[in-house]
């Protein structure tokens, strides 16, 4: 099957005795378990509704197994866990979500985890690693500044060293890019994203070959962040038109990354789209698309992004990224708003920078919005 039959129909549960065409919600907590090899239960992330969007993530992401956790920290905590514990060490990019950074940046001394937050160039990975270094941890395109990390180098190098690499893919989505076939051995997704799309389900997901897959597996059981019935028919629903909203979202961030490029109240624009973008020629080499999300200065170095978010009158100022409807918010003060200040200036956040989710909108009416709002 090709990717937007794999969408519509991969892991479908047809119902044999109605002929209905969309998967049954299954909303027992309990099931009958005498002569069954491996009992059925919510928690142990193997009932009908889980199986069927396992089945169809996996299907995209070139995945042998997978698991669908209550939110993307729950598979990212998950994932992470799995491989680091009490006296090992972790390399994490140093330009992450902002969640993933405090998660590491303050739950992991508390669990006695080590941890190094590097520019993932082949330079930077080489000298963070050290000989406890168990998981390299990844995210490309890069929150906010869309930096493009080369996947098939650090996946190499970390082979080598013996390190588990984990991608975040929530930003690229399946659809733009598959990095396992790139040689990374996990991914994890915000399904509350692109997978769910309508900005209405939170959910999350951690995709790997099978013999990791019983180890996150095994973690995830533990921690217990499994997903619902009902969430996981939304997320299956919500993927069959997957390709459609993220090629149109994808199509339409190039138009608004160039019409920006061209106005004089924008500073910078960082899409990976664009032919002047450091990480072009690579996004070109892994991506399928170049995605759609882009980011955007305002050149008034005194300019409030607050006050300009509060002119727009269709785009809705919000945090998640993802939807159908176009989003915008200022990452200094939401994403990265935990963060040291002075770190945040030091990855390039400034205060000026805003951060677009662009939807499925008609491009002529997003930027009309965008730009009545430079006044
Ligand atoms: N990864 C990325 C790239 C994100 O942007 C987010 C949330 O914004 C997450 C993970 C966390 O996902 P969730 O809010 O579903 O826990």
């Amino acid at each position: 099957m090709r990717l937007e039959t794999v969408c519509v129909h991969a892991g479908e549960y047809l119902d044999a005795e109605t002929g209905g065409v969309n998967s049954p919600i299954f909303t027992s907590t309990a099931y009958e378990y005498l002569g069954c090899e491996e009992p059925l239960y919510q928690r142990y992330f193997n009932t009908p509704n889980q199986e069927a969007v396992v089945e169809k993530l996996c299907a995209l992401e070139g995945a042998e197994d997978g698991i669908v956790c209550a939110s993307g920290m729950s598979a990212i905590s998950t994932a992470l866990l799995s491989f680091a514990q009490a006296g090992d060490h972790v390399v994490l990019q140093d330009d992450l979500y902002g969640g993933t950074h405090a998660f590491a940046e303050r739950g992991f001394p508390r669990l006695g985890i080590d941890c190094t937050f590097a520019p993932c160039d082949p330079e930077g990975l080489q000298a963070a690693l050290t000989d406890k270094t168990r998981v390299l941890y990844l995210e490309t395109p890069t929150n906010p500044l869309l930096k493009i990390i080369d996947l098939r180098a650090m996946a190499e190098i970390a082979r080598e060293a013996g390190v588990v690499t984990i991608v975040d893919n929530t930003f690229a989505s399946p659809i733009n890019q598959t990095p396992i076939p790139l040689g990374i051995d996990v991914v994890v997704h915000s399904g509350t994203k692109y997978l769910g799309g309508h900005s209405d389900l939170q959910c999350g997901a951690v995709l790997a070959r099978r013999e990791l897959m019983e180890q996150i597996r095994e973690i995830a059981t533990h921690f217990g962040g499994s997903l619902n019935a009902e969430s996981c028919y939304l997320m299956e629903r919500s993927m069959k038109t997957l390709s459609l909203r993220v090629e149109r979202q994808t199509s339409n961030a190039m138009v608004i990354a160039q019409a920006l490029s061209d106005l004089p109240q924008i500073g910078a624009v960082y899409y990976p789209g664009l032919p002047n973008h450091p990480g072009h020629d690579l996004a070109r080499e892994q991506m399928k698309g170049f995605g759609a999300m882009l980011s955007f200065e305002l050149a008034d170095p005194t300019a409030s992004a607050e006050d300009y978010m509060s002119r727009l009158q269709m785009i809705h100022p919000a945090l998640s990224l993802g939807g159908v409807e176009t989003k915008i918010c200022a990452p200094a003060t939401a994403s990265h708003r935990t963060m040291d200040p002075e770190a945040r200036r030091r990855i390039g956040i400034s205060d000026q920078l805003l951060r677009l989710s662009v939807g499925i909108e008609n491009t002529e009416d997003i930027l009309s919005d965008l730009q009545q709002a430079m006044g």
